[in-house]
Parts: structure tokens; C-alpha cells; sequence
């Protein structure tokens, strides 16, 4: 199914040849394959055909040039557009907060205390900020251990209350450590669910208008395709979130995901997480995700 787009192209447009300009009979079939291609990728259907109308009107009227390859040609203006509806360039994280606190949510299994690891280690070596980790899901006490072996790892402080049931508690707590410590980034790794859940979201809605974050990044595993859209919708209805995190694109997802998101919650993707490695982190490049889509 993953065949390679600019072949399907190029076959496409050899009826092209000889037909002066592009128009809306002879593009047909290549509109036809961008949206395969788009939906393969676990693009969603809508977005896929709303995105494909768009191209065609660009491309329409357009001279077929025997010179340069139409097919190519079509493959820059599909690839330059989803790279511009995946905000374009890249986008930083506001680090400007005395400290900066910054939220981190998701469902479980997402990869949300892989991620916070990953991020505290990014901060620390890249960054050169002094961050502490905050294990904040107060059912698992698996999660907070996990969280703990990562920060050893990585040799980032963390903070974790086993006894303590009261997660916006142990924020609080988290946030006036670090101020004495000199800790200018705190990590907080919040509870998840498998689901969405009234309960989870009010809790993590308390911790936010708690700590005022000046981010608060929403943790999306790419491989779950058109249910990340779904879950995504919930959290920014609830959390207002500042970014999208997209993990798991170590696996063979083409990440249809960013687009179909970015679409439909219009917040930028920031980060993107490529395996269970603490340095496999990404900022999240547009054009390199438009080429992943359309392989
Ligand atoms: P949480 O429940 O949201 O905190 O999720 P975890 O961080 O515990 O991650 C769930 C599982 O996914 C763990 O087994 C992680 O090792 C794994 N994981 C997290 N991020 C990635 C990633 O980018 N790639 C891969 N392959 N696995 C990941």
C-alpha cells in the first residue's frame, strides 16, 4: 500500500501528455491518487478531499511543460502545501516562566513519561536549563517509578510523593521545590487513562489552572491514526493545550495524524518522538513530515 506517490504520479499525468493545459478533466486521476496516497497515510477522508480540491484549483490552468516532469511538478505543490498546512516551520516552546512549568497530557500508553524524560534530557543537554520532573499520576505507582528510573537515567532530579493522593498538591509542591533548588523547568507528568475520562480531564484541567503552565503539550502515540483526532479534540476542548506531541514514528505509520490534528485542532506539533531511547526526540519539522506522508 505504501507505494511510492511520485511513481503513481507520474503514470498518472502520462495521459497528460499532449493536452496543452491542466484542467479539471485530465488532473482527475491525479487528484484521485494525492487522496489515496493522503489516506493510506491515515489522513482522514474529509481532510484528505478538502486538501485535494485546494491542489487541483492551484494546479488547474497551469501549462503542462513536456520539459519538466508533471508528475514531480505536482509532488513539489502537494508537498509544499502540507507542509504549509503543518504550520510551515518549526515552532519553539516558550521557556521564558520563573520557573517554567510545563504540562504534560495525554492517554495512557500515549508515551507521556517517555516523552517528559525525553524533553527533561533535550532541556538539559541542548537547552542548557536545569529542569525537575514531576510524577504527578497519582494511581500508578509503576508510572512514578518509571518516571523515577528515567530521571536516574538521564541525571535530572525528580519529584515524587508516593503517600500523597492529591496531584495538584504535589505540583504545587513540585514548583516551590524547584524555586529553592534552582530548577528554571518543571516537567509535569500527569495520569492518563486508556480512555477518555471525565475524571482524569478534571484533574488535570485543577493541576493547569493550578500552576499556570506556559505549556501545556498534548501526548498523541501517531500509530493510533483516526483515533488520535478524536482524543485530540477532547483534551484541547478541555486543556486549551499549546502543542502536540506525536510519538511512536518509529513505527511504520506514515503519520497522517500530524496533518488530520494539525487540521483539526489547529495547534502546532512540536515535538515528535521516534523510539524508547532518551535522545530518540525531535523538533517537529513540517517538510520533513510531508515527505514521511507522501513516502
Ligand atoms: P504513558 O502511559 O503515556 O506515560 O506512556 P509511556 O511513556 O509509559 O509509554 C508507553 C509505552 O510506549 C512504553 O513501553 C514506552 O517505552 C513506549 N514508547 C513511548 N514512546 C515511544 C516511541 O516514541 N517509540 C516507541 N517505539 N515506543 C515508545
Amino acid at each position: 500500500m505504501f507505494e511510492n506517490l511520485s511513481e503513481r504520479l507520474e503514470s498518472a499525468f502520462k495521459q497528460l501528455k499532449g493536452e496543452g493545459r491542466i484542467n479539471e478533466i485530465n488532473i482527475a486521476t491525479t487528484v484521485k491518487e494525492i487522496r489515496r496516497a493522503l489516506v493510506d497515510a491515515d489522513v482522514n477522508y474529509k481532510i484528505a478531499k478538502e486538501f485535494t480540491d485546494k491542489v487541483k484549483d492551484k494546479a488547474i490552468g497551469e501549462k503542462v511543460i513536456t520539459s519538466v516532469s508533471p508528475g514531480q511538478l505536482m509532488v513539489k505543490i502537494v508537498k509544499d502545501e502540507l507542509a504549509e498546512l503543518m504550520g510551515g516551520k518549526e515552532h519553539e516552546i516558550d521557556l521564558s516562566g520563573k520557573p517554567t512549568v510545563i504540562l504534560i497530557a495525554g492517554l495512557q500508553g500515549s508515551g507521556k513519561t517517555t516523552f517528559s524524560g525525553k524533553l527533561a534530557n533535550f532541556l538539559n543537554s541542548k537547552k542548557n536549563k536545569k529542569p525537575l520532573l514531576v510524577a504527578a499520576d497519582i494511581y500508578r505507582p509503576a508510572a512514578m517509578e518509571q518516571l523515577r528510573v528515567l530521571a536516574e537515567q538521564i541525571k535530572v532530579p525528580v519529584h515524587i510523593e508516593l503517600e500523597n493522593r492529591d496531584a495538584v498538591a504535589i505540583a504545587q509542591n513540585a514548583i516551590a521545590l524547584a524555586k529553592q533548588n534552582g530548577n528554571n523547568v518543571v516537567i509535569i507528568d500527569t495520569a492518563g487513562r486508556l480512555a477518555i475520562d471525565e475524571a482524569m480531564m478534571t484533574e488535570v484541567a485543577n493541576i493547569k489552572a493550578a500552576v499556570n503552565p506556559s505549556e501545556i503539550l498534548f501526548v498523541v502515540d501517531s500509530m493510533t491514526g483516526q483515533d488520535a483526532v478524536n482524543t485530540a479534540k477532547a483534551f484541547n476542548d478541555r486543556l486549551d493545550f499549546t502543542g502536540v506531541v506525536l510519538t511512536k514514528l518509529d513505527g511504520d505509520t506514515r503519520g497522517g495524524a500530524a496533518l488530520t490534528i494539525k487540521y483539526t485542532v489547529d495547534k502546532p506539533i512540536k515535538f515528535v518522538s521516534m523510539g524508547e531511547k532518551m535522545e530518540a526526540l525531535d523538533i517537529f519539522y513540517p517538510e520533513r513530515m510531508a515527505q514521511r506522508i507522501l513516502g
